[in-house]
């Protein structure tokens, strides 16, 4: 006999025809007559009945939340059960019998995280965990389209990307190395062969801060483009969120509902996204009552604040250059301010893309570096790229774990993946 999943046999006639399943039994009820086995399989969960006098029924009683089994039996539509089918059980065989299942209702969330091993087969995580999946999908889609390379970057480095306090370091067969906080400088190293290239990989942060949006390990998905100025790059940027959007309220618009989210909102992310400059940003945030001098960066509570005023991903773009990574190009007009922007999302979220045009000739990375005082041994390879047919170019990452906390409504980035690492969090 084939195996069917449950799916399948949801969409079946229900008229009494055959199936066999296996999954995992979800939920229990059960009196002197009759028994019933809410079976879950990697598709959806199915109501099975078991009835008093026939031969599954001792199986039936044993049988514990979470045991693994196999099912055979005759399905029947039935308005009262979930899905509108059951499957009336001739044959029931356990797999594994469970111990009593240490999750019950209305956990917290502490001890959640510390059965998160168990956690992740639950209907919510499963939820979060699909659409997760179809936003990389989403992605690569995207870029295929466009014509960009997928590459694969190393995680072992020797040069920070982002500043040396979130550096992660590993012990390296006596040489220091470190996990990578970007695959942004390997990326510009590949475009001089491919043009336009992305990558979906880990970057690790030793982020100290306790916010609602920072992981030590995230999953990154960056872009570079040869020939490609910020205007370019914030396109590129755009269109992807947008057809990441499209998709996830096209196929996820249930998954949206039960999370709480207007499946509709997401529905109506359109590029091209608002453009506001930093200077307008600071007028809004102090119009608002934020005191944040010109210069600063916008962190967690200021990125709240302004984008409260907004209900779709919107753009800050020309921050000033002390405020940014020293590979950051100078606007030829106005050297005080970078050629970056920052997508943020509305709502309270904040910063999920950052990218920007990079400074491409060696003299004016060189100054850059000696205004920022930075040594330079450890990443001799990335002025290279300078110093052999280096030319404009631009390009972004984009944290898969905030987009996702932002498109569902999360409060917690941690929700947004199934095994969050945060400075005090790495086990299971
Ligand atoms: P923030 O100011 O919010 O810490 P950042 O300026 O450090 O962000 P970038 O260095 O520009 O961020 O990184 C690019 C993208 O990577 C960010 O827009 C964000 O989506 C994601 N990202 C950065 N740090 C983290 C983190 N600790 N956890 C999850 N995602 C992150
Ligand atoms: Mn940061």
């Amino acid at each position: 006999m084939e195996w069917l999943q449950v799916r399948d046999v949801l969409a079946g006639d229900g008229a009494g025809e055959k199936a066999c399943i296996r999954g995992w039994i979800h939920r229990k009820r059960q009196s002197k007559k009759i028994a019933f086995l809410v079976v879950r399989d990697g598709t959806d969960v199915i109501q099975t009945t078991v009835r008093a006098g026939t031969e599954p029924f001792p199986e039936a009683e044993k049988v514990t939340i979470e045991s693994s089994v196999e099912v055979e039996g005759t399905v029947h539509a039935d308005a009262r059960a979930p899905g509108g089918k059951e499957l009336r059980v001739e044959k029931l065989r356990i797999i594994g019998l469970s111990d009593t299942f240490p999750i019950t209702r209305d956990q917290s969330t502490e001890l959640l995280m510390d059965l998160r091993h168990l956690w992740v087969r639950s209907v919510p995580m499963n939820r979060v965990m699909r659409l997760r999946a179809a936003v990389f999908q989403a992605s690569r889609e995207y870029f295929d389209t466009m014509g960009f390379v997928e590459v694969h970057p190393p995680m072992f480095i020797t040069a920070a990307c982002e500043g040396g306090s979130t550096l992660f370091k590993v012990p390296y067969f006596g040489k220091k190395a470190y996990l990578t906080q970007s695959s942004q400088f390997y990326l510009e190293a590949l475009i001089t062969g491919l043009e336009r290239v992305y990558c979906v990989a880990p970057s690790f942060r030793a982020e100290k801060s306790r916010t609602t949006r920072h992981l030590t390990e995230f999953w990154h998905i960056e872009a570079e483009e040869a020939f490609c100025g910020l205007e370019g790059t914030m396109r590129t940027q755009e269109d992807l969120v947008a057809h990441i959007c499209q998709t996830i309220a096209t196929r996820f618009p249930e998954e949206l509902q039960a999370m709480g989210r207007d499946p509709e909102v997401i529905a109506g992310v359109k590029a091209p996204f608002e453009r506001i400059s930093y200077d307008k940003s600071i007028d809004i945030l102090q119009g608002r009552g934020v005191d944040i001098p010109w210069g600063a960066d916008l962190g967690t509570k200021e990125e709240r604040e302004l984008t409260m005023e907004f209900e779709q991903p919107f753009f800050v773009y020309h921050y000033p250059a002390e405020a940014k990574a020293f590979y950051h190009r100078l606007d030829p007009e106005d050297s005080s301010k970078v050629l970056c922007a920052d997508m943020l999302a509305p709502e309270g979220h904040g910063e999920i893309v950052g990218g920007g045009e990079r400074t491409w000739t060696i003299e004016e990375i060189m100054s850059r570096i000696n205004e920022e005082e930075l040594d330079t041994t450890d990443y001799e390879w990335y002025l290279d790229l300078r110093r052999y047919g280096g030319v404009p170019h631009a390009g972004f990452g984009l944290g898969a774990a905030r987009l996702i906390k932002w498109i569902c409504g999360m409060e917690h980035i941690r929700d947004a993946l199934p095994f969050p690492r945060t400075m005090n969090r790495i086990y299971p």
